[in-house]
């Protein structure tokens, strides 16, 4: 029973209400107050304001109790997210307690999530590459999913648009599959990263390393200073929070400029159960939230409804907001609500040394990461025996010849020798999977969480193709490693369960026919058109690039369709 003595129902209508305050929810709260509208952003998890929330941010390694390292009881309790590379001692506040958020895997899956104000903003690696028509193209032409309803160019200025105001650095690289966007000075790649990307240049057509592209002020712009944010130091410690607001964040960025206007009211702790459907106003009014501290019910209404909660928790809600109309899940009239879920296959990678170069070394950290090899397969015409292609990482260190070895004097002097070693370098791949049926995720019929909500059974996995193009991968890099003069050259794959890499997507994918898809080319949903997805859940296939950028632009196009729709009174 929704507690209508508490406020009243005056109180608790808005202008738009936003689900999720993370990368994609913080674009919308900016883009809505922006425009004047007064605006509701509900968060499940708790606050995390910028700098006064980041306890470990300024930490010396020997000022944490367990030197970095997650205690072992910690990491028992927690066997999904501490397969995660950057769960450690510094950030481990970020992610959730896996018992305390439980779901179903009907297949193995890793579901990584951070409950907080700017969800995974926060910990994510801040790769951000554009897509390309080789990508919104590739439906249509390879015959797999449905057909995009966009376009790069329809999404290019709007790139463009939260580029600016992000802040990402990168080369102007003139690669027709990897557009270039508006980039602050890139982190430059190193010694042997440029050695290797003009072995590439001089031998292979259309095989490139350039300089990865993040979202880092390398050189911040007065709209970057105007959010209170400095330039990017290179400590590489991002996870933690960073003091100076170098890298974005939606807690260092859109959530504060969207607070400043006044316009926006941020609910933490709000676990929003389902999307309120009218019957007879034929629309969505409003949203129903647990108060997770509570557990009081508690109703929000307005015109217009953004779902941002990532993009496995946006289909539970659409999956859980069931009503005569939408008996299985708002806007559900195709059939395909939590189905043709994807995401990108990280599970190869190949690790080699270089003899070369040892006149040089490296001087501070990369944020960037190194280097970034974009798909090089499949994209002009079909040449593999797999559908689609993969991009991947690329970076080279030099080490320390440093052991712990001996005793005494011996240790001692292991200890502290500074004698460099040889460089190192490593790839890992980056693979498109397909959407299909199959991979599906769906409300469990009898488990529920502790806010009384049906608990999300998930049912995805790798195929044929995802084998295909990991020995794919595999192939052409020891090819390519090998012709470079790399030795020691030692490929590997692992069995991870999807989720691990983070970008899973899809379950409420855009389209041109209703019939075959949910969300129409503005990202609402064709038959509930008040309600619109902008995250992960949207996409129609998955790239091969990290995706986030891109649910930033979608988001802020959408905004600005649904602000239009509303001063044309189509949304009232
Ligand atoms: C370690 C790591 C590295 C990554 N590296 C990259 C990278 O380099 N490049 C890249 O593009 N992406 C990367 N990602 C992925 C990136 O973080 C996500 O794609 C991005 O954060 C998704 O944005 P979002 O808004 O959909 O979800 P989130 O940022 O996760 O925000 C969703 C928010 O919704 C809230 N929420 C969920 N359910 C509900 C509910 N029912 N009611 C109310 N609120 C709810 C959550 O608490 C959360 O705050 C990485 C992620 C991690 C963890
Ligand atoms: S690398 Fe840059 S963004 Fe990351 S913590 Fe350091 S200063 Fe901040």
């Amino acid at each position: 029973m929704a507690n209508l003595n508490i406020d009243t129902i005056k109180e608790r209508t808005f202008d738009a209400i936003v689900i999720g305050s993370g990368m994609s929810g913080g674009w919308a709260a900016k883009e809505f107050t922006g425009k004047g509208l007064k605006t509701l952003v509900l968060e499940r998890g708790r606050d995390v304001k910028h700098l006064k929330d980041y306890p470990t941010t300024n930490l010396y390694p020997w000022e944490f109790p367990h030197h970095g390292v997650v205690p072992n009881e910690i990491q028992k309790a927690n066997p999904i997210v501490n397969r995660c590379y950057a769960f450690g001692e510094d950030a481990m506040h970020f992610f959730v307690k896996d018992a305390e958020h439980p779901y179903v895997q009907e297949k193995p899956f890793d579901w990584i999530r951070g409950y907080q104000t700017g969800g995974k903003s926060l910990l994510w690696a801040r790769q951000t590459q554009r897509w390309s028509d080789f990508d919104f193209e590739g439906p249509a032409r390879d015959g797999f999913a449905v057909d995009w309803p966009i376009r790069y160019a329809d999404i290019a200025p709007w790139y463009s648009y939260v580029e600016k105001f992000a802040g990402i650095s990168g080369n102007r690289d003139g690669l027709a599959e990897l557009p270039d966007g508006e980039f602050l000075p890139a982190f430059p790649l190193n010694a042997v990263e440029t050695y290797f990307s003009n072995h590439l240049k001089k031998n292979y057509k259309g095989r490139h390393v350039i300089s990865a592209r993040c979202a880092h002020l390398s050189k911040p712009n007065q709209i970057h200073l105007d959010q209170g944010r400095g330039q990017c130091q290179e400590r590489t410690l991002c996870q933690r929070g960073c003091p100076f607001g170098g890298y974005f964040s939606a807690n260092s960025s859109t959530i504060p400029w969207a607070l400043k206007t006044g316009l926006c009211t941020l609910r933490p702790h709000s676990v929003v159960e389902s999307i309120i459907y009218d019957d007879k106003k034929g629309k969505a009014t409003g949203v129903r939230v647990i108060d997770a501290q509570t557990k009081e019910a508690i109703e929000y209404y307005a015109p217009v409804i953004f779902v941002n909660a990532a993009a496995l928790n946006s289909n539970l809600i659409l999956l859980n907001s069931r009503s005569s109309r939408f008996p299985n899940g708002l806007g559900n009239d195709s059939g395909t609500l939590g189905k043709y879920v994807a995401f990108h296959n990280y599970s190869a990678h190949i690790n080699a040394e270089y003899d070369g170069a040892k006149e040089w070394t490296t001087d501070g950290r990369n944020p960037a990461g190194g280097g970034y090899i974009p798909r090089f397969r499949n994209l002009h015409k079909q040449e593999t025996n797999y559908l689609r292609g993969y991009a991947a990482g690329f970076y080279a260190y030099r080490g320390r010849l440093q052991s712990g070895e001996g005793i005494g004097e011996d240790l001692k002097k292991n200890l502290v020798n500074k004698e460099l070693g040889g460089w190192q370098v490593g790839s890992h791949m980056m693979g498109e999977t397909i959407p299909k049926e199959s991979n599906y995720v769906a409300l469990d019929k009898s488990l529920k969480d502790p806010w009384g909500i049906p608990q999300l059974k998930i049912s995805v996995d790798y195929d044929d193709n995802d084998e295909k193009m990991k020995k794919d991968y595999i192939e052409q890099m020891t090819e390519m490693f090998t012709s470079a003069g790399f030795k020691n050259i030692r490929p590997g794959t692992d069995h991870r369960a999807p989720g691990l890499d983070i970008h899973e997507m899809g379950g409420v994918r855009m389209g041109k026919d209703p019939k075959t898809s949910m969300l129409d080319k503005w990202h609402r949903l064709h038959a509930c058109p008040n309600v619109y997805v902008t995250d992960g859940a949207s996409m129609t296939s998955t790239s091969c690039q990290n995706p986030s950028l891109t649910y930033m632009a979608f988001t802020a196009r959408a905004v600005d369709h649904a602000v239009g729709e509303m001063k044309k009174g189509n949304l009232s």
